[in-house]
C-alpha cells in the first residue's frame, strides 16, 4: 500500500509544507477509508496487547499541529481502538513555575512510556521551538540549541527500545478557519472557544516556518516526522492508524516470541512446583 503520509527522517532534505497536499488522495473514499480504519484499528488492539505481554518495547505517538489540526480528534478515534490498560495521553499546556525553573525536556520524559505502554502527547517538547520561538518567549539562541537537546533526547529513548512516532496534523488555513467558526455554532463545543487561537492564527507563516525548522532539524531514522493530510477527518484518522500498524507489524513475531518463551518458563515452574508435591 503506497504510504498516506509523507515522511522525514532526514535533517538533509528540505520540508516544504506548501507543497505538501492537506487533502485526501483522490483514489481514497471516505467509505473505502472507514473500512480501512476498522481494519488497522483491530491490528493496532492486536498489536498492543502483544507489546503489553511482551514487554520488549514502548510506543511514544507525539501529536503536533496548529490549532483545530485535530490533535485531540485523532487521540479518540485512534486510541479509541487500545486498551486503557496501558495507554496514557499527556497534554502539554503553558509550564508552570516549576516546570519553568527545570530544563524544557523535564515534564516531557517522565512521561514518557514504560516498557509494554503507550503514550500519546498532545502537544509536546516541540512547543519549546514553535510557540517559544514565534512568541518570542526565550532569545534566539537558546531555542536553537534546543534541536540538539531534542534529537539526543528521542535517540536515548530509542536507545530504551521506545518506538517514537511524530504526526505534523497538516491543515490548510481555509480549513482552519472554518473549523474555528464552526465551534462558535455549535452549543456543544462552545466551551473549547479560545479568543487565542484567533491570535494566533495571524502568525500562520511564523508557525509555519517554525514547523518546518523542527520537522527538518529533528527529522532522524529512529524519530521521523510524518505529514499527515488533515483536512478531511476520517483520512487522518486513516493515515495515522496505518502509519503506526507499517511500522509496527514487523515485531509482531517478535513479540510473539518472547509470549512463547514466557508461556514456557511460566508452565516449566509450574510443573516443578507440582512435581514438588504442590497443589
Ligand atoms: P489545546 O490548544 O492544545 O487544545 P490549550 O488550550 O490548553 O490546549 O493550549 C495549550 C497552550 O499551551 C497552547 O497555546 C500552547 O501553545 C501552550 N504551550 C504548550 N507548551 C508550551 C511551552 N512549552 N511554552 C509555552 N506555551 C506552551
Amino acid at each position: 500500500m503506497a504510504s498516506y503520509v509523507t515522511t522525514f527522517d532526514d535533517a538533509d532534505k528540505k520540508v516544504h509544507l506548501a507543497e505538501i497536499s492537506t487533502e485526501p488522495p483522490k483514489d481514497v473514499t471516505r467509505e473505502s477509508a472507514g473500512l480501512q480504519f476498522s481494519q488497522f484499528g483491530a491490528e493496532l488492539f492486536e498489536l498492543q496487547d502483544l507489546l503489553w505481554g511482551a514487554r520488549t518495547h514502548s510506543v511514544l505517538i507525539v501529536l503536533q499541529g496548529m490549532d483545530g489540526a485535530g490533535k485531540d480528534g485523532a487521540i479518540k478515534h485512534v486510541a479509541g481502538y487500545l486498551n486503557p490498560r496501558g495507554v496514557s495521553v499527556t497534554s502539554f499546556g503553558i509550564p508552570t513555575r516549576e516546570e519553568l525553573e527545570h530544563d524544557f525536556l523535564w515534564r516531557v520524559h517522565q512521561r514518557t512510556p514504560r516498557k509494554g505502554e503507550w503514550t500519546l502527547f498532545n502537544r509536546s517538547h516541540y512547543e519549546d521551538v514553535l510557540v517559544v520561538r514565534v512568541e518570542n518567549l526565550i532569545p534566539e539562541a537558546q531555542w536553537k540549541q534546543r534541536y540538539g537537546h531534542i534529537r539526543d533526547f528521542e535517540e536515548l529513548l530509542s536507545e530504551h527500545d521506545t518506538i517514537i512516532f511524530k504526526f505534523f496534523l497538516h491543515i490548510s488555513r481555509d480549513e482552519q478557519k472554518e473549523r474555528l467558526l464552526e465551534r462558535e455554532q455549535d452549543e456543544h463545543a462552545a466551551w473549547k472557544l479560545n479568543a487565542g487561537d484567533w491570535k494566533t492564527r495571524q502568525k500562520w507563516d511564523e508557525y509555519r516556518d517554525a514547523y518546518q525548522d523542527a520537522i527538518r532539524r529533528c527529522a532522524t531514522p529512529s524519530a521521523p516526522w510524518h505529514i499527515v493530510p488533515a483536512d478531511s477527518k476520517w483520512f487522518r484518522n486513516l493515515a495515522i492508524a496505518a502509519t503506526i500498524v507499517e511500522k509496527l507489524r514487523p515485531y509482531k513475531k517478535l513479540w510473539q516470541k518472547r509470549l512463547d518463551e514466557l508461556g514456557e518458563r511460566a508452565r516449566a515452574e509450574l510443573a516443578a512446583y507440582r512435581a514438588a508435591g504442590g497443589r
